[in-house]
């Protein structure tokens, strides 16, 4: 093949180059640019969206684009629609566990690179996983996602599993973790069967950028910097028999534009081979961190941009959920959790030991925390901005990973499996671990919510066990 040649766009290929096809992305940047005024185009779309459906990444790029103040609104309108459909009123929450801080690679946007030679480096032991795990408990946390940098040597996968056996093994008063999900470094399918085996949840990898010269220049050195072998990463994960997993762009990095098209393309890649799209998205943005200033990257989005990033999402991949950290603010979370985000981290640490020890945040923090809220706030602002704040935990504990989530959610029976469910374990929540107000509030809304279940029996079966948590019984589920 000449360098004149392009690679050919295919969704179903197994190169990155392919699925990722860089021609494909620009001529969809151009498509959306050519038509961000066409309203009868948008209108179509809109309506296409309607039907719960999703969207391609064009279709999804032309809404992206379009600066029509009127049709926004009505972009904004339907990502509401489509998140209150799909995922009522549940917000899963969950918590961040970093592990250790050695990393090998060099990403110029994370202070845990390889050249930073001045914070200390830090590796739990199986003893202060121990004490960091009940620390989380005893906040109320009952999902985890563990991090960890990149190093074979000090984070070894042996290092990893005997960590999430850690983790699971650990019953403190009438808590437990119930589902560990894992963000690490890309490996091989071998390591990720042995992950599956080990019980993990989600697998999630951000991709940081799609965009490959920008990818390589991003990550000059260590085993990160291979960017066929980072974008390749989930199919080695599928193929490993992990079926939920995780995708996520670091926006900041390179134009917004791009990385959109790009992440949708990744998701449709995934349902072509493996008929089931990414179980979650994450939209994180570069924060302060370290030896790290987000001003020096030149692709920083304003909230505005933020917002409609995050309702584009939603409209074109209805069935993924969709994840916020703490790195956004109070504010910014309040504005897209109406727009399509269905799990928030609270009350998280960023740093190793974190829990135990938050002074040592400084030292070891991989970016600053915007929202420092402890758990039991973010629960009761939940609930009273009408969510509910949920620990819920079933569908992977039942078997209901990768497509058969997926048909749940299709056959529309989320208000009667995910709706007490959420319910049941907020009220686990409020007995073991809320402060007055929060219960107050959340025993309220449980009562309330507790009427919308639409099946009888159900409903029945959903208050029964409520009195029964409410009389000491724990772990109920549908
Ligand atoms: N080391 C693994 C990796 O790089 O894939 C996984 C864990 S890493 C601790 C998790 C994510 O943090 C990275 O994928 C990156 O997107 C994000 N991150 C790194 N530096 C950041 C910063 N300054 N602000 C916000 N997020 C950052
Ligand atoms: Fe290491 Fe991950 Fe940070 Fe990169 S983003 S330096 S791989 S911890």
């Amino acid at each position: 093949m000449t360098a004149h040649d392009t690679v050919p766009y295919n969704p179903k290929s197994s190169k990155a180059e392919e699925f990722i096809n860089h021609q494909e992305v620009l001529a969809t940047l151009e498509y959306a640019a050519e038509n961000k005024n066409n309203v009868e185009l948008i209108d179509e779309i809109l309506k296409k969206a309607a039907t719960h459906k999703g969207l391609s990444h064009r279709e999804a790029a032309v809404l992206l684009e379009c600066d029509i103040e009127e049709k926004n609104q009505e972009i904004f309108a339907l990502a509401k629609k489509i998140k209150e459909d799909f995922y009522g009123n549940r917000i899963v929450l969950f918590a961040p566990l970093y592990l250790s801080n050695y990393c090998i690679n060099s990403c110029v946007y994370c202070p845990y690179h390889i050249t930073n030679k001045h914070i200390p480096r830090k590796k739990l032991t199986q003893e202060e996983i121990k004490n960091e795990v009940i620390a989380l408990q005893d906040m109320g946390h009952k999902r985890l996602a563990l991090e960890m940098g990149e190093d074979p040597k000090n984070n070894s996968i042996e290092y990893l599993l005997e960590s999430i056996d850690t983790i699971y093994s650990i019953k403190h008063k009438n808590g437990a973790i119930r589902r560990v999900n894992v963000n690490i470094a890309a490996t091989t399918v071998e390591n990720y069967k042995r992950l599956k085996d080990a019980g993990i949840g989600t697998y999630i990898l951000f991709q940081e950028t799609y965009h490959k010269e920008s990818y390589e220049r991003l990550h000059p050195r260590g085993p990160k910097h291979d960017y066929a072998y980072h974008t390749e990463a989930m199919d080695r994960a599928m193929l490993g028999g992990i079926d939920d997993v995780g995708l996520g762009v670091l926006f900041g990095l390179e134009l917004y534009k791009y990385e959109f098209a790009a992440l949708l393309m990744h998701a449709e890649h995934l349902e072509a081979v493996f008929g089931v799209g990414p179980h979650t998205i994450s939209v994180p943005r570069i924060r302060r961190a370290d030896d790290i200033d987000p001003s020096t990257f030149d692709n920083g989005i304003d909230d505005d941009t933020f917002a409609k990033i995050v309702a584009c999402i939603r409209i074109a991949v209805p069935y993924t959920g969709m994840i916020v950290s703490t790195r956004e603010s109070k504010k910014t979370r309040e504005r897209v959790l109406e727009l399509g985000i269905s799990q928030i981290s609270g009350g998280s640490r960023t740093s190793v030991g974190g829990y135990i020890h938050p002074e040592e945040d400084e030292g070891t923090e991989q970016f600053d925390v915007s929202d420092r809220r402890p758990l039991d706030e973010v629960v009761r602002w939940l609930m009273e901005r009408g969510f509910i704040p949920s620990f819920c935990t079933a569908c992977y504990r039942e078997g209901r990973t990768g497509d058969r989530f997926m048909s749940l959610c299709k056959s529309g029976q989320i208000l009667n499996c995910c709706h007490p469910n959420a319910l049941m374990t907020l009220k686990e929540y409020l007995t073991d671990y809320a402060s007055d107000l929060t219960r107050e509030v959340g025993d309220r809304l449980i009562e309330e919510e507790l009427k919308r279940i639409p099946n009888e029996k159900v409903r029945g079966i959903a208050e029964k066990y409520i009195k029964n948590i409410e009389n000491g019984q724990r772990d109920f589920r549908f």
